[in-house]
């Protein structure tokens, strides 16, 4: 008997191969599709001929893990332990899915918040685990009415990413504040935070948990240098979570992967030394208002997009087709590629919704509007 029986062939390979085929513009998978950054590369050049091929310690390269902690000193005012609590991943994905099966117990119950990442819900199942879906509110503010309601004896953990992917949405420092008093009285419950857009927040300054020791002190905080530095084929991530539960998670890691891709560790972490994440966020935000103004004369409707580089589109006033069905004829079409939001509902929705991804050229991002705007 399959394991997972309603996993099928995840959206971003069926879109993205659906996209090539058909010779459409892909703004559908999150990847950028501009050169990564010159430095990054003059690195690359001159790492690759030293002696730097082989095993690094298994929770990561040294020097990587002082950076990191240097950073997160630098933008969250926190201090960690570089030997207990933190652990490169073979990006955000393994460090995900490790935590998840390394922490949570067969019978044990995760809320996962709708429109949820893809890869939340078969982690929590392969560990035996019961994933206890609720939607968010209708502008994507988490509800926390329904969390609370939704927490048992048996909930172990909860599952937030903010910035949010699909949506764009981010969390207000009053919603921290009530996730506090709510955590607060549930002492067995663990928080997940998916955090890899923590660069890319367009309406306020990233609010990290990192920065609420009560919330850290029981979270496992999830980052990607694919999605911070441009290389999604990279593959490299990291966890940052307090000794007692890293504990069991690096007892999980070593049998995933013992330890990440030692090239890439080296040159994130001499280009960690250069890189300038204020452009990067600087550049973002362009785009996506370069791709709003373009797109705002459309039949689309555009959603606030507060972070992350995905913007959401109603196409409601386009089509009545469910959202699998416009996409597809998005690419036959019209020669654009999007991802549909139902994916990312246990429940059916009617909400006619796309994500476009804008971490694209500018020629891109303006040939996809043109062929949006004449539909
Ligand atoms: N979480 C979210 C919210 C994502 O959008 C992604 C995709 N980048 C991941 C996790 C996985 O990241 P990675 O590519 O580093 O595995
Ligand atoms: N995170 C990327 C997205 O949301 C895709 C990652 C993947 O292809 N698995 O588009």
């Amino acid at each position: 008997m399959s394991k997972l029986p309603d996993v099928t062939t995840s959206i971003f390979s069926v879109m993205t191969q659906l996209a090539n085929k058909h010779n459409a513009i892909n703004l559908s998978q999150g990847f950028p599709n501009f050169p990564v950054d010159k430095k990054l590369l003059e690195i690359s050049g001159r790492l690759l001929g030293e002696n730097i091929h082989q095993y690094t310690p298994m929770a990561g390269l040294p020097s990587l893990l002082e950076k990191i902690a240097r950073l997160t000193l630098e933008n969250y005012r926190r201090t960690i332990n570089t030997e207990t609590e933190v652990l490169i991943t073979s990006g955000a994905t393994q460090g995900i899915f490790t935590a998840i099966n390394a922490l949570v117990n067969k019978g044990e119950e995760v809320i996962i918040l709708d429109p949820s990442y893809d890869s939340y819900e078969p982690s929590v199942l392969l560990a035996g685990g019961i994933s206890v879906r609720i939607s968010l509110q209708e502008d994507y503010a988490p509800d926390f009415n329904r969390i609370e309601a939704s927490i048992t004896s048996k909930t172990k953990m909860l599952v937030i990413n903010n910035p949010h992917n699909p949506t764009g949405k981010t969390w207000t420092a009053s919603d921290f504040d009530t996730l506090e008093n709510i955590i607060e009285k549930h002492p067995q419950l663990i928080i997940l935070s998916d955090e890899v857009y923590e660069y890319i927040s367009f309406l306020h300054p990233h609010i990290s948990l990192h920065t609420r020791p009560t919330l850290s002190a029981r979270a496992v905080i999830v980052s990607s240098f694919g999605k911070s530095l441009h290389v999604t084929g990279w593959k490299v991530g990291y966890l940052i979570a307090p000794e007692n539960l890293m504990v069991e998670i690096k007892k999980a890691h070593q049998f995933l992967v013992f330890s990440v891709n030692s090239f890439s560790q080296h040159v994130i972490s001499e280009y960690l030394d250069v890189v300038d994440f204020d452009a990067i966020a600087k550049m973002y935000r362009q785009k996506r208002d370069l791709f709003r103004d373009l797109v705002r004369d459309s039949r689309f409707e555009l959603l606030p997009c507060e972070g992350t580089y995905f913007q959401v589109v109603s196409y409601a006033n386009i089509s009545s087709q469910d959202d699998i069905g416009f996409s597809q004829e998005l690419i036959t079409q019209h020669g654009v590629a999007a991802i549909p939001i139902s994916v990312f509902h246990k429940e059916a929705t009617d909400r006619r919704m796309l994500r476009f991804c804008f971490a694209k050229t500018d020629e891109t991002l303006i040939a996809a509007a043109e062929k949006l705007s004449r539909i």
